[in-house]
């Protein structure tokens, strides 16, 4: 007869060296251990299972004795004691179609389109003459318009031919229209009218400079007969009273979103007073000016409390082991074409030259694709026992130059 140790099918482990991480997705609960006896009763799970054997001679260990009572206290799992192996599966993330494993995941159907949740396109961009201002490199952060530079807009023939191709797939959530500005898009009647012919569900959401929107509320109007459609402003402490006090009246509320950048914690306090009346949806986006990292290390970092808020779900952490999901399924396509798949990394191909679904199978299988950039792969977070239930990697970590916007990886070494 042996004691086994069964652990619930939603108790994630993660083992780094002699540190063990039990989190429980149905609770949110999370046992952490710095021994080694521990990490290696872990490590020694029976495959596949999520059973770990304790051998006669420890059965009295009290190390195991309280690690037991504390699986048992927070509902982790229990002991049964026995002659043959109990079965329980160790969790496992349930994918269709699964690249790591080389299972044909295009041949059949060619549908790697159909990995695409999220695509943001650029009308135009650069050659506006107003003064929104949002820094100008505000959209290596967050989704926003790019207003500096020589204009440039994209082809309506080729825009209409993707869009058409894309917006045919159910499976597309949201689309995002930007620009520089996009009033000044040569073709914008036509696309609104191509887009009310479609009749897509996909969400639709036109980002528009709020200088020029002033100036074009007939037009905005006329964009939101488009179904599905809404209004995104983006907007620093500068500009808000301005958007309030003149759009915002002008265009139903359930329309607009505002996306709000901040610097300090001031900026922070602004914006929850100036929201708290309205029933306006609004965002907060933290900004990183290179003089802020105060700011950052305070409100944007993660502390090791805040995973006792978080909770995940099983599938949540499991997913963070695989795909990065502030990047997984999305892509941005500049108005000459490139496509990206994060603003602060190189393009991945250019539209016009290539097809979408060949640049996505490439996307799907490059070893430093952005889709797939998970903690585990990354220093200093692929020794932190956190490194699956931490926030994915985001455009911060490549402005700030640095994986770890935590204070707790120093704490265990
Ligand atoms: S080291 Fe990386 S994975 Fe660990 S808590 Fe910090 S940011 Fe998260």
């Amino acid at each position: 007869m042996k004691k086994y140790i069964i652990l619930e099918p939603d108790v994630f482990v993660q083992i780094k060296g002699k540190l063990v991480l039990l989190y429980h997705s149905y609770n949110g609960s999370r046992l952490v251990y710095n021994n080694p006896v521990i990490a290696e009763l872990f490590q020694q799970n029976i495959k596949g299972l999520h059973i770990y054997p304790i051998l006669p001679h420890e059965n009295n260990n009290h190390i195991f004795n309280e690690l037991i009572k504390q699986i048992e206290d927070n509902n982790m799992g229990f002991t049964v004691t026995s002659s043959t192996v109990p079965i329980q599966f160790y969790p496992s993330l349930k994918i269709q179609n699964d690249y790591r494993k080389n299972i044909e995941l295009f041949s059949k159907n060619d549908n790697s389109l159909s990995y695409l949740h999220t695509i943001s396109i650029y009308l135009n961009k650069g050659g506006v003459i107003h003064n929104s201002k949002l820094p100008n490199n505000a959209y290596k952060q967050l989704l926003c318009n790019i207003e500096q530079g020589t204009y440039m807009e994209m082809n309506f023939g080729r825009l209409k031919e993707m869009l058409y191709n894309i917006l045919s797939l159910s499976f597309l959530d949201r689309l995002d229209f930007l620009g520089g500005d996009l009033f000044a898009y040569s073709e914008l009647n036509n696309i609104i009218v191509f887009l009310k012919e479609l009749k897509s569900n996909t969400n639709l959401f036109f980002y528009l400079d709020y200088q020029s929107a002033l100036m074009n509320i007939d037009k905005i109007q006329e964009i939101l007969t488009i179904p599905n459609a809404k209004i995104v402003f983006c907007i620093s402490k500068n500009s808000f009273s301005y958007v309030i006090n003149d759009i915002i009246k002008k265009i139903p509320v359930d329309k607009i979103e505002i996306h709000c950048l901040v610097k300090t914690k001031n900026d922070i306090e602004f914006f929850e007073n100036c929201f708290s009346q309205d029933n306006v949806s609004n965002s907060l986006f933290p900004f990183f000016n290179g003089k802020n990292a105060r700011f950052f290390e305070n409100n944007v970092f993660i502390r090791e409390n805040d995973f006792d808020e978080m909770m995940l779900t099983l599938n949540q952490v499991l997913k963070n082991t695989v795909l990065n999901s502030s990047f997984y399924g999305k892509i941005i396509v500049l108005p000459n074409g490139d496509i990206f798949t994060n603003m602060n990394t190189k393009k991945i191909g250019n539209l016009f030259d290539t097809s979408l679904v060949s640049l996505l199978k490439k996307e799907m299988i490059e070893t430093t694709s952005n889709w797939f950039l998970v903690r585990s792969k990354v220093e200093p977070c692929k020794d932190c026992i956190y490194n699956f239930l931490c926030p994915p990697i985001s455009n911060y970590e490549f402005v700030l130059k640095c994986n770890d916007l935590c204070n707790i990886f120093p704490l265990q070494k």
